[in-house]
């Protein structure tokens, strides 16, 4: 068996010396344990935060323990009656070939009838949630409003698009590459899209967004976030899911312009999807026929390889990855 730990925390961007691959024990099941071989573990932004010491809104990873992140697996063996050998299954595992999960504790298992199990981390898990708890519940988006979203072209922005365009509302995104304004303009249906790092974000939100921004999805923070407040109307919403820009910075830069909060009346709410989680299955009910039918567009971008894990993690937070990143370790 084989597994990555995090060998040294990192002072702003890490690199591959920041983990280890290293042989581990093969997993012994018990009474009512479960052994799991991971088949797809899903790359966040926030394991970034996760590789610091100290807490930040998840507890930090120890030092020379495997990194953890939502696994989507096949159950190899099972002493627990909940759960069958060939079960499909998702939960927060180690970054392991195979591991133990005793007495199958955190382990969901995945309805096939919904879709391809690695659904159950991207666009029916965490990063669908989050998209919709932002742009729908959060951002409220009215027909004909206009919803900006940055990282548009990630595992959540291309979700957040696509569901404020069924609600009627004008879209308009932000990524870091010409691919990627091009894939959210034909696979996603924005309206509009933007290269910000061969654009200024400013001119590019006066062309593109002339009657201003109604929503801002924020996922990125920084300077675009500043911008976002120079654009908005009286009244906008503006969801906070994430600030990607600072959590490789060592010193905290801040945000100007946030008197625009006051002078245009915006709503500004951080959220964190731990709190609307028991919202799941209901989003996943009504959601995932869309995906189904093809009413929706889902890209997921899968390295091959536990030991590539690492470098991809760098790589998706350095805009590398079209959509979910994802590692797959085992065969389907
Ligand atoms: P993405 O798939 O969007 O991947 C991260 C992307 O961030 C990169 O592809 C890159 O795209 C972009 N990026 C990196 N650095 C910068 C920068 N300096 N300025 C602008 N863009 C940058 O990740 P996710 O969809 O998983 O997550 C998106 C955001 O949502 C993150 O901030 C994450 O922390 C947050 N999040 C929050 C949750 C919550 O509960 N609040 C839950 C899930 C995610 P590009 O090429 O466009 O630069």
């Amino acid at each position: 068996n084989k597994q990555i730990v995090l060998a040294k925390r990192p002072v702003g961007w890490p690199d591959e010396s920041c983990f280890r691959l290293e042989q581990c024990p093969e997993p012994a099941c018990g009474p009512q344990d479960v052994v799991v071989e991971a088949v797809w573990l899903s790359l966040d932004p926030y394991l970034r935060g996760r590789m610091n010491e100290g807490p930040s809104y998840a507890p930090g990873f120890a030092l020379d323990r495997p990194m953890v992140s939502r696994v989507v697996g096949r159950v190899l063996e099972s002493q627990n009656a909940r759960f069958r050998k060939g079960d499909w299954v998702w939960g927060f595992l180690p970054w392991a070939l195979r591991c133990l999960t005793p007495r199958g504790e955190g382990l969901t298992l995945i309805d096939p009838s919904l879709g391809k199990p690695s659904l159950a981390i991207s666009a029916l898990g965490m990063p669908g949630l989050t998209a919709w708890v932002g742009a729908i519940e959060l951002g409220n988006p009215a027909p004909g409003d206009t919803v900006f979203i940055s990282s548009a072209a990630g595992a959540v922005g291309q979700l957040a698009g696509q569901f404020a365009k069924r609600a009627g509302a004008r879209v308009v995104g932000s990524v870091g590459s010409d691919d990627k304004v091009a894939y959210v303009l034909e696979r996603c249906g924005f309206d509009a899209a933007f290269n910000y790092k061969t654009r200024s974000v400013d001119e590019a939100l006066a062309e593109l967004c002339p009657k201003g921004i109604d929503v801002y999805f924020d996922n990125v923070g920084g300077s675009t976030l500043e911008a976002a407040l120079r654009h908005a109307n009286i009244m906008a919403r503006f969801p906070v899911c994430g600030m990607i820009s600072a959590y490789n910075e060592t010193e905290d830069r801040g945000i100007r312009g946030l008197q625009a909060l006051l002078s245009k009346r915006i709503q500004m709410t951080g959220f964190i999807i731990y709190d609307h989680i028991h919202k799941l299955p209901a989003y996943q009910a009504r959601v995932a026929p869309w995906f189904r039918d093809g009413e929706m567009h889902f890209h997921e971008d899968i390295v091959q390889g536990l030991e590539q894990a690492p470098t991809a993690l760098i790589g998706m937070m350095k805009g590398e990855a079209i959509g979910k990143r994802l590692v797959q370790v085992a065969a389907e």
